[in-house]
Parts: C-alpha cells; structure tokens; sequence
C-alpha cells in the first residue's frame, strides 16, 4: 500500500471504519477533504464533534435523540397504548414515513446473534419491560415485532415474543408481514411494502 503523511494516514484509517468504505473510497474522500476548503472541512469536523456531544439515547426508547425523552415519547398525538420495536435508530424512518403508524417505538440496538457473542444481554431491552408492564394496564395494547425478516431479526423477534408472553402473557404481540423482502433489512423497505408489511402483521 501507498505510504502517507501521518495525518493522511490517520484521516483514511478513521475513514475506513465507516460502514461500506473501503481502502480506496477512505483515500477518496480523504484527499477530496484536504483539497476541499478550510470552511468545508471545519465544518465537517464540527459536525462530527457536535453529533457526539449533543445526541444521545432516549432514556425510555432508546431512539437518537437531542432531548430526553425523545420528540416521539413526549408528542401527546401519539398512541401510547402501541410500542412498535425496530432494530435500529434508522429504522423508525422507514416505518414513518408509510404514516401510517401512530404509536410509540423500542429501539433494541441490533439482533441477536450467538456466533457473534450477541446475547439478549447486548440488546437494549431493560428499559423495554417496565414500559410493557405498563402497557398490560390498556386493553387495546399492541407490542408490534418490526425486526428485520433475516435469520438473526425472526430469531430476535421470536425470543422477544416468547420473553414477553412469558412475563405479560395478556399483552397482544404482532410481527410484522413479511412484505418485506425476506432476508433483506427493513431500512431499506420501500413505503408501499412497508406499509403492508405493518397492515399484514400478525398475531403471535
Ligand atoms: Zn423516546
């Protein structure tokens, strides 16, 4: 490999960590960023410092939030009798933007998967049975499974289901239908099979 510049080096290793960049696209973007002006990359590099200092998890939903409680755990419009679970902060767009879904959300941080040491543990789900005991209280309550229809998202969407009927066994449990594509992830659902995907769940 080409020898850099020690700060060019570092800007492309830091680059490479990004998801889908590679060796080449690391160097890109690296000499694209010192041939861009000091405006540019300052603001960049602001960015990037203001995103870790002002965003952190919702303390109820653990949704990316610059309050906390988030926008969606505080909005009075919101139907909190549904709490919809997505793998990812990301996925709540693709849910949204079908509008046709007014409740609240539990972001899990990822999915199961024991070949890569990821255990119920390693998922953000403390905070998610105190909100379900809360939910039992509500006759038209819905715990709504949107993880992603792969291996690891119907694994996860099936422990969820059995952990959640085992400690609130009144609570009605949907996952969503798998109008989206199988094996593929929900952020990149389109709206139309999304929303089908919510109208289509099925109880479990
Ligand atoms: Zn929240």
């Amino acid at each position: 490999m080409q020898r850099f510049a020690e700060p060019m080096a570092r800007l492309i290793d830091e680059l490479r960590k990004l998801p889908g960049v590679g060796t080449k696209s690391a160097q890109r973007y690296a000499f694209h960023i010192l041939r861009s002006s000091d405006t540019d990359a300052n603001a960049l590099a602001a960015a990037i410092h203001a995103l870790k200092q002002h965003l952190r998890l919702c303390s109820l939903c653990n949704n990316i939030t610059d309050v906390d409680p988030c926008h969606y755990c505080t909005n009075p419009t919101r139907n909190e009798h549904l709490i919809c679970i997505v793998e990812e902060p990301t996925n709540i767009a693709a849910i949204e933007k079908t509008r046709s879904y007014n409740g609240l959300y539990h972001v899990i941080h990822g999915t199961l998967s024991p070949v890569n040491g990821i255990g119920p543990d390693q998922l953000r789900l403390t905070n998610l049975w105190p909100r379900l005991a809360k939910l039992t209280e509500d006759a038209t309550a819905e715990l709504i499974l949107a993880d992603s229809p792969t291996v690891e998202g119907e694994a996860t969407a099936r422990y969820l289901a059995d952990e959640t009927h085992r400690r609130f066994s009144t609570l009605r449990i949907t996952r969503i239908a798998t109008g989206v594509p199988a094996g593929s992830d929900i952020e990149y659902a389109d709206e139309v099979t999304m929303t089908r995907a919510l109208e289509g769940r099925r109880t479990l």
